[in-house]
């Protein structure tokens, strides 16, 4: 005989219903108590912070996203504690076509290698964030200049088929402007590469990142602890750029995202946390 499954095993699980947009992120706070305590969103292992009395985690949305619903779980071991359905909601972006020097558009072969690599080295990087929540405040944008490219916008390079998708936010910055850091992190890649000139990551814990490119100036080191607001870098125009700005990217579990909306969830999570 089979014996079904108690519905009271399923009745002490919580089921939370949460939204999420297209390059967005979410901040998710749990109460704590578990032995070992997991959380996994379509049954991917994300980085969870135990401080004993709550969980946190944090979940994105890519921006190529496919808009089907998704399921997150944090889990006791195997047992299932709370269960959040998330409903992919649409976001409209706007559409721009750029007038580039060609040769900035197509990569010749030797380039294309080196900026293989690059991407290999910098996707390394996400994949192993440190496992806590490196800072106690919000997010903070590092310049309050005139955004000349907002997140998201979709790009027609020379009226041509060749699309792209702008996956961070320009913020206009003279050659020699000081660039501050979002927040509290520890550096992760301090380094020149072709496409975002002089680069810096920090990582903030539980698969945050923020990264400042193309700065004339580097002035932080892999492994250095930087505290919000400390100077990382002086703007510049280095990589693939046809001007001096900072382009400000924010990475969550490996997604890319929309800066001002990781500052605007932090802000939220700090007020329910106080
Ligand atoms: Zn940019």
């Amino acid at each position: 005989m089979q014996i079904a499954l108690s519905s009271a095993a399923y009745a002490a699980e919580t089921v939370l219903q949460e939204k999420i947009r297209p390059g967005e992120v979410k901040f998710l706070k749990f109460p704590g108590g578990a032995t070992h305590p997991n959380f996994s969103c379509r049954d991917v292992r994300l980085p969870l912070q135990d401080a004993k009395d709550h969980y946190t985690v944090v979940v994105s949305e890519s921006y190529f996203s496919k808009m089907e619903p998704f399921q997150c779980e944090l889990k006791d071991d195997e047992t299932v504690i709370t269960k959040i359905d998330f409903t992919v909601e649409p976001k409209e972006f706007a559409h721009e076509n750029l007038h580039v020097d060609s040769t900035r558009v197509e990569l010749s072969e030797e380039i294309k290698k080196r900026v293989e690599a690059e991407s290999a080295l910098v996707k390394q990087i996400y994949s192993s964030p440190l496992d806590s929540l490196q800072f106690t405040e919000p997010f903070k944008a590092p310049l309050k200049s005139k955004i000349t490219s907002p997140y998201g916008i979709k790009r027609n390079y020379n009226h041509g088929k060749k699309l792209g998708e702008h996956l961070g936010i320009d913020f206009r910055a003279a050659v020699g402007k000081k660039i501050p850091a979002a927040n509290r992190g520890k550096v992760v890649l301090s380094q020149e590469l072709y496409m975002s000139g002089n680069l810096v990551i920090i990582d903030h814990g539980l698969g945050i990142f923020t990264q400042y490119h193309h700065m004339s100036k580097r002035l932080v080191n892999v492994g250095d602890r930087v505290e919000k607001g400390q100077i990382v870098g002086l703007a510049g125009s280095t990589g693939r750029v046809s001007g001096p700005h900072l382009h400000w990217g924010a990475n969550v579990q490996g997604n890319l995202v929309d800066g001002f909306d990781l500052i605007n969830q932090s802000k939220i999570y700090f007020k329910k946390s106080k």
